[in-house]
C-alpha cells in the first residue's frame, strides 16, 4: 500500500491512507481521544465550534481544498522541507544515523506556517473576512499575520503586554504585514490571557471572524485539524526516508508545546510499531512547581482552554507558573492527541533542560551550521542523549520544528554573554 511514494503528496495518496489507517477514526464525533480532548467551552462558544467543525470535516476530503492547500504549501512556504543527513552531529555523538527534517526552512521560520495556511484557507471558504490570533512570543502570530496579507483577510492578533515588550520586534514584523496587535493587560498579561481574550472576541464576532488557534489544542475541532493540517511533516519525511535508506527510521523525536509539530511529524508512524515516538517537553530548571513546563513529568489529567488532558496545576486545581528557555515551549498544557497516545504508551515522553537545550543549541551551529530554534533545541537535546546508546545502522529523525535566528540575542543572555545591541 506504501509502494512508490514520492515527495510528491497526491490526493489520492491523502484519502487512500486516511480509509485504511485506523489513527484517522480519532478523534470521535465529540472531539473524544479516549478520555482526552471534547468540548468544554461555554455555551456562547458551541455555536461557532459547531460550525467550524461541519465546515472543517467538509473540506477535510475536498478534493479541491486538499490541492489548494498543497499548492500553497508548495508555492508559498517552501515544502516539501528537506531531510537532510547529519553527519558532522552523528560523528561527533556516535552512535545512531541521524536525520533533521527541516522545517526550520519554511516561510516565516517554523512549521506554524502549514497550519496558518489551512485555517486561513478553511476562513475563505467559510466566508469569513476577519481572522484573529492568540500568540506567545510572536511565531504564530507572524505566520498568521503572514498568510492574512496572502489572502487578504484583516488580521486581529492578541498578545500580552508583557510578550509585547519581550518581543517588540516580532510585534512589529506583525504590523509590517498589516496585522493589528492588541495587548492584553489581564492576569500575568502573557499566552494563557491572550487565549482568553481572543475566545471573547470570537464569542462576539463569530459571523465574521475565524479564530486560527496556533497548536494542537483546545476544543474539537481544532486539535484534529490542526493534527490534520501539521501531518504533512511525516507524510514527506516517510517518503523522503524511505527514498533515502529503504526504511522507516528507528526512533523519531520532537519538541512538545501544545503538541502540533510532534504529532505532524509522529502521525504516518503511529501504525508502525517498530518506530518508536519520543515527545520532549520543556525541562526548564528541574521539575518542581513553577520552574518548568513538563506536564507529563509534574502534571494530572484536568481541563484548560477547551479540553481534557494533562495540566500543571496544583491540589486545589489552580494552574501553576510554567517557566522555559523556550517561550513555544512554555505552556501549562499539552495536546489531548498525545495524553492519549502517552496513556496507551505509544508516544513515550522525555524532558530536556534549559541548561542541556542550550547545549544542543550551539551543538548543532557548530557541528552542522544550522541555528535551532531554542524549542527544537530541546528535541535536539534529547538526541543528543539518545543516539549515542543506538547502534550505528540505526536511523534516529528529529523533526527541526523552527529556525533559531528569533533565539540569538536571548540565547547569548541565557548563556551569560552580553551583546551590546
Ligand atoms: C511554537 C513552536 C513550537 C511549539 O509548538 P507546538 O505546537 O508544540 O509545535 C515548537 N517549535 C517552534 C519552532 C515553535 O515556533
Amino acid at each position: 500500500m506504501r509502494g512508490g511514494m514520492t515527495s510528491q503528496i497526491s490526493n489520492e495518496t491523502v484519502s487512500a491512507n486516511r480509509a485504511a489507517a485506523p489513527r484517522f477514526s480519532l478523534p470521535d464525533a465529540a472531539g473524544h481521544f479516549g478520555a482526552f480532548g471534547g468540548v468544554f467551552a461555554p455555551e456562547t462558544l458551541m455555536t461557532p465550534l459547531a460550525e467550524l467543525a461541519d465546515a472543517y470535516q467538509a473540506v477535510r476530503d475536498d478534493s479541491v481544498f486538499q490541492s489548494e492547500f498543497a499548492a500553497l504549501l508548495r508555492e508559498y512556504a517552501g515544502r516539501p522541507t528537506l531531510l537532510y543527513r547529519a553527519e558532522g552531529l552523528a560523528r561527533h555523538l556516535g552512535g545512531a544515523k541521524i536525520y533533521l527534517k527541516r522545517e526550520d526552512m519554511l516561510h516565516t521560520g517554523a512549521h506554524k506556517i502549514n497550519n496558518a495556511l489551512g485555517q486561513c484557507l478553511l476562513a475563505k471558504r467559510m466566508g469569513k473576512r476577519r481572522v484573529i490570533a492568540e500568540t506567545g512570543a510572536g511565531q504564530h502570530g507572524t505566520a498568521t499575520a503572514a498568510a492574512c496579507a496572502k489572502f487578504g483577510l484583516e488580521c486581529v492578533i492578541y498578545m500580552g503586554e508583557t510578550d509585547m515588550e519581550r518581543q517588540a520586534l516580532n510585534v512589529y514584523r506583525m504590523r509590517l504585514m498589516g496585522a493589528e496587535v492588541r495587548a492584553v493587560k489581564a492576569g500575568q498579561k502573557t499566552l494563557k490571557e491572550a487565549v482568553n481574550e481572543a475566545f471573547r472576541d470570537w464569542v462576539a464576532n463569530s459571523r465574521t471572524t475565524h479564530y486560527v488557534l496556533g497548536t494542537a489544542y483546545g476544543a474539537h475541532p481544532f486539535p484534529m485539524m490542526v493534527r490534520d493540517f501539521q501531518s504533512v511533516i511525516s507524510k514527506e519525511s516517510r517518503a523522503q526516508m524511505l527514498a533515502a535508506e529503504g526504511r522507516l527510521p528507528d526512533h523519531v523525536v520532537a519538541c512538545v508545546g501544545g503538541g502540533s509539530n510532534a504529532i505532524g511529524a509522529f502521525f504516518e508512524y503511529l501504525d508502525d510499531p517498530q518506530v518508536a515516538l519520543t515527545g520532549v517537553e520543556a525541562g526548564g530548571r528541574g521539575i518542581a512547581p513553577g520552574a518548568h513546563a513538563a506536564r507529563f513529568a509534574g502534571g494530572s489529567p484536568g481541563v484548560l482552554q477547551g479540553c481534557m488532558t494533562y495540566i500543571l496545576q496544583d491540589a486545589e486545581g489552580q494552574i501553576e507558573g510554567t517557566h522555559s528557555v523556550s517561550a513555544g515551549l512554555d505552556y501549562a498544557a499539552v495536546g489531548p492527541e498525545h495524553a492519549y497516545y502517552w496513556k496507551r504508551g505509544r508516544i513515550s515522553f522525555a524532558h530536556a533542560s534549559d541548561a542541556a537545550a542550550l547545549d544542543a543549541f550551539k551543538l548543532l551551529c557548530r557541528t552542522e551550521g544550522i541555528l535551532p530554534a531554542l524549542e527544537s533545541s530541546h528535541a535536539l537535546a534529547h538526541a543528543v542523549a539518545l543516539a549515542p546508546k543506538m547502534a550505528k545502522e540505526e536511523i534516529l529523525l528529529v523533526n527541526l520544528s523552527g529556525r533559531g535566528d528569533k533565539d540569538v540575542w536571548h540565547a547569548a543572555r541565557a548563556m551569560g554573554e552580553n551583546l551590546a545591541l
